[in-house]
């Protein structure tokens, strides 16, 4: 693997970073609408590997791009804007529109314990190296201007180059699959996309460039970007798997036109999510949004679902395998969490022994192994569950475990569970246990309070009652000692 120091901006002054430097670049929202589980399941594999790559000692720059600008409608080179198209209908302007997605996806994403990227770049802030990129393609002549626009000639490149080579296609199968062309449009043939659109005078988001007035096509900014923040060639690209073909079929072309090469090292794809054995799609009405689970009120959900249980649903199945959902499903995989947590929290309180009677070893290789194997998390879990009845069995005093080894325990659990698949296992006992500690600070003080009075210590007394007045409690004196609330 390598990747480059792109703190240094100019090509020339690109220095190669030596691992355990990765470079991670994966697609991400198109910001005109509240996220879904389609966009769950890439945030949540993404993290998965992102997380194990920091624990294997890479130091990882994970770039997410936010798609703020030239997702047309019908994902080729027709239709309107996505975001555009929102703004007109909610009379806002397109930035208002990506401002408040962008927050609300923040929000999910954090809901799912979903880390955040190491840079989160926006379409449209990089206008001008889209622009540039284009001018490179360009003059290696695989591309053409038609009526201000500039479109990626697909068959000239495909001369030198293998379109189709990511998903397993081949042009001339591509050409009967797509219609004619009827002579009125600008492409000289279907499958060149563009990579730069005159804006037609009711767009109403579009910059100056040497061809148009326009706008940058949705394929070229990953190219742009990736190509930016990670260097001329980098480790990982990851998508969802309807990304694969065009979006990054067409990539790899832009990037090899541009410069001559192949820019990634391996490209990694999750499966879809299909909601009741169907795809998701309009016509179905089955776009249940991430807030509807977590509030349940979308029709086919039967209750709300919490965000680690959407999580955890998602971990059961390997990323390469389609996941079907239904209210069902996740009520099943809300009580394989249950079990879990209860492990977790009867883990946190057992007591050791003077020597182990139960086997509780070797479950950290095991979950590594299964970590190495492609990130196999369902495996990984089915591990968890079978140490899970180990620790039930000590929580009820059938076992006894030695001090060593339940340290081990705990740190194994602590590192797969929590930190790897990021299942928050401690969160309600955690709150519960805040909340108490609060609750006795509190009623430690006025028992000081009240032990000061009886000694007629009254500096101290008024003292105490008046620092916690002052941060908002109501204190109360009663026959019995005291009462308070905030
Ligand atoms: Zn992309």
């Amino acid at each position: 693997m390598q990747i480059y120091n792109t703190l240094t901006r100019t090509k020339e002054e690109f220095k190669p970073i030596q691992p355990p430097h990765v470079g991670m670049y994966v697609c991400g929202p198109t910001v005109y609408g509240d996220a879904h589980l389609g966009h769950a399941r890439p945030a949540i594999t993404f993290d998965l590997l992102y997380r194990y790559l920091m624990h294997l000692g890479y130091k990882v720059r994970y770039v997410r791009n936010i798609t703020d600008v030239g997702h047309l409608e019908h994902d080729a080179d027709e239709g309107e804007d996505k975001i555009q198209k929102k703004a007109r209908l909610e009379q806002l302007e397109p930035m208002e529109v990506v401002q408040y997605y962008l927050n609300r996806y923040h929000h999910d994403m954090e809901q799912l314990n979903v880390l955040p990227p190491s840079i989160e770049p926006h379409a449209s802030g990089h206008i001008i190296e889209q622009i540039e990129f284009i001018k490179k393609i360009l003059d290696a002549g695989f591309a053409y201007i038609s009526e201000g626009s500039v479109y990626f000639d697909v068959r000239k490149y495909n001369e030198k180059y293998h379109y189709g080579k990511l998903s397993g296609r081949n042009i001339d199968e591509l050409y009967e699959t797509t219609r004619e062309l009827d002579g009125q449009s600008e492409k000289h043939c279907s499958l060149d996309f563009a990579l730069w659109k005159k804006a037609s005078p009711e767009h109403i988001m579009h910059w100056p460039s040497p061809w148009s007035e326009g706008f940058p096509g949705w394929h070229l900014e990953c190219s742009t970007m990736g190509t930016k923040y990670l260097g001329e060639t980098f480790d990982i690209h990851g998508g969802g798997m309807d990304l694969m073909f065009p979006h990054h079929e067409c990539e790899i072309a832009q990037s090899c036109a541009a410069l001559g090469h192949d820019t990634v090292h391996y490209w990694m794809h999750n499966n879809m999510i299909t909601i009741e054995g169907k795809k998701m799609g309009k016509s179905y009405n089955n776009f249940i949004t991430l807030e509807q689970f977590f509030t349940g009120t979308h029709p086919l959900l039967t209750k709300p679902f919490s965000p680690m249980t959407i999580r955890f649903f998602i971990l059961m199945a390997h990323y390469r395998s389609t996941v079907d959902f239904s209210s069902e499903a996740l009520e099943a995989a809300e009580k394989g969490l249950a079990r879990l947590k209860e492990a977790y929290s009867h883990l946190m309180k057992l007591k050791a022994g003077t020597a182990s009677t139960i086997q509780t070893q070797g479950l950290r290789d095991k979950c590594e192994e299964a970590m190495a194997d492609d990130l196999n998390s369902p495996i990984v879990l089915a591990h968890l569950f079978e140490s899970a009845k180990a620790i039930n069995t000590l929580f009820d005093g059938k076992a006894q475990i030695s001090e060593a080894d339940l340290k081990e325990l705990r740190e194994v659990w602590q590192l797969f569970a929590i930190d790897l698949l990021g299942l928050r296992l401690q969160e309600e006992g955690e709150q519960g246990g805040q909340e108490q500690a609060y609750h006795g600070a509190v009623d430690m003080l006025l028992e000081m309070r009240l032990n000061a009075k009886r000694q007629k210590d009254w500096a101290t007394s008024d003292m105490i009652r008046n620092r916690l007045t002052e941060l908002g409690f109501n204190i109360k004196d009663t026959k019995d000692g005291f009462e308070w609330s905030l």
